[in-house]
């Protein structure tokens, strides 16, 4: 835990403080009313790329005997399913670098509550992947792929491997996914020249193109003046793909905003984490690869449940305990645009994009 911050840290919380009975369902809500359903789970921290804006070139990994196992995921999520979360991510690390995938996506969609679950990933092992998990029940499809350019691929990822996504992508689609999301960070004088090309290739392929904006989250030298903006995507976009306007159908709590191209040629998404916060309407938490609870992607705090899970029989009172005093323990915003903002110790790779 970390002194430095001002902002209220989970040790500073009593179960006792956190009113239950407040709610007619059990739901984790925090101190500012927002309600969290909505958990990603990062299952290993290890990863085939490495991406410049999320981890060193010199990584070291965690044993793989401290990550958790499948049934353990399994129980946390069933666990927080009964405290109201109903959609859940796997993320990374590389989720796909963790063996048998399929089979914790077919033990999470038989977990009553659970509605929606969701994979982000490199797409560098999907060719091989996408027919087990699509029968397994996953439906919703996230792929990471911030350029078309192979160099510039080899700079940012430290690796080779454009083709095997690009075969990943077009395998997703023989699989039966449809609205495929394609993630792209655009870092200015990296790879902002790829936005464009990025879009008429998910437009030509039916995917649905999301921007993030760059966050200071990874091991390099963040510097707010290597942001592309949001507005600064879209006028780009607009400008040399097709014009685009607002999606009518826009979930104000959802981090992504929509737009259409005005020639019906799709959609895509800006999620302006660093210029426009969505930390308002935050309903997100995290289960690390090991174990921890976190609050927030720059939570400086976090809370294991490893141990929980461990005991001859899992602990659950005390899981759902650790849910709701971390949940209630969350702070108002991530302060990234503020001199407050400390950085969290660990970085993007290891807490779960
Ligand atoms: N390995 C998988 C992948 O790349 O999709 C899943 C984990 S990765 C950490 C999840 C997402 O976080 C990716 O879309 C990646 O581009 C994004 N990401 C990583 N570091 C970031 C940063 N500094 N700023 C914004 N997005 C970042
Ligand atoms: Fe790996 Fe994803 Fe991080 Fe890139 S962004 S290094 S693919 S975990």
């Amino acid at each position: 835990m970390s002194a430095k911050h001002p902002l209220k840290l989970l040790g500073d919380v009593a179960s006792s403080d956190i009113p239950h009975s407040a709610f007619p369902i059990p739901h984790l809500v925090d101190t500012f009313g927002r309600v969290h359903n909505n958990l990603r789970i990062s299952v290993t921290d290890r990863c085939n790329l490495r991406c410049t804006y999320c981890m060193p070139e010199d990584v070291v990994f965690r044993d793989r005997s401290e990550l958790l196992t499948f049934e353990e995921m399994a129980h946390f999520v069933r666990v927080a399913a009964g405290l109201g979360v109903d959609k859940v991510r796997l993320t990374g690390g590389e989720p796909l670098v963790r063996k048998d995938l399929h089979k914790l996506v077919r033990m999470l969609v038989g977990i009553p509550g659970i509605k929606d679950i969701g994979l982000t990933t490199n797409g560098v092992l999907l060719a091989d992947q996408a027919g087990d998990l699509f029968a397994a029940g996953l439906r919703r499809l996230n792929v990471s792929l911030d350029t078309l350019d192979p160099g510039r691929f080899r700079e940012l990822t430290r690796r080779d491997g454009l083709d095997r996504v690009l075969d990943g992508l077009a395998a997703v689609k023989r699989a039966g996914f449809d609205r495929v999301k394609v993630n792209a960070v655009a870092i200015r004088g990296v790879n902002d020249q790829d936005a464009a090309p990025l879009a008429r290739y998910c437009r030509d392929h039916g995917f649905e193109l999301r921007f993030i904006e760059y966050m200071p989250i990874g091991a390099d030298a963040w510097e707010r003046e290597k942001v592309f903006f949001a507005h600064e995507i879209l006028e780009l976009l607009g400008r040399e793909v097709a014009p685009l306007a607002p999606a009518p159908d826009n979930d104000p709590r959802a981090p992504a905003t929509d737009f259409l191209y005005a020639d019906g040629g799709g959609r895509v998404g800006i999620i302006a984490s660093v210029s426009r916060p969505f930390c308002r309407s935050c309903n997100r938490l995290r289960l690390t690869a090991e174990g921890k609870v976190r609050n927030c992607l720059f939570a400086l705090d976090e809370t294991d449940v490893k141990d929980f899970l461990r005991r001859p029989t899992p602990d659950d009172a005390a899981i759902a305990d650790a849910l709701r005093r971390s949940v209630w323990a969350k702070w108002e915003g991530h302060e990234i645009n503020s001199a407050r903002f400390v950085k969290p110790d660990r970085t993007m790779h290891a807490i779960g994009g």
